[in-house]
């Protein structure tokens, strides 16, 4: 795993372990849909995982990490590899 993004994962996760101590965090410690559904390949369970992520206090976090990393496995910030994908590079055309 490259340095930045180890250790951009890093702060996520403590994030993300810190918050869950208090609130729901959907694919951490949520009731439904499953946390496997956040890595699954099935494109109905992706959905519901990604829905479910609107209701994450962390939702804008994660999303940043998302994006900025777009090859990661899974949801983040309630957006597919490709959605991520997609918004990464919109996101390079907006900025000089
Ligand atoms: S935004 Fe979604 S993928 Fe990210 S931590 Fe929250 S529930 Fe998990």
């Amino acid at each position: 795993m490259p340095e930045e993004l180890h250790h951009d994962w890093r702060n996520l996760s403590g994030l993300i372990e810190a918050t869950a101590q208090r609130q729901t965090i959907p694919c951490r410690n949520g009731r439904q849909p499953p946390p496997a559904w956040w890595t699954f390949d099935d494109i109905t369970e992706q959905a519901a995982a990604a829905g479910a992520c609107t209701a994450c206090p962390v939702l804008a976090q994660c999303l940043a990490h998302g994006v900025k990393h777009p090859k990661e496995v899974g949801i983040y910030g309630g957006l597919t590899e490709k959605q991520r994908a997609s918004a990464a590079r919109e996101f390079a055309k907006e900025t000089p």
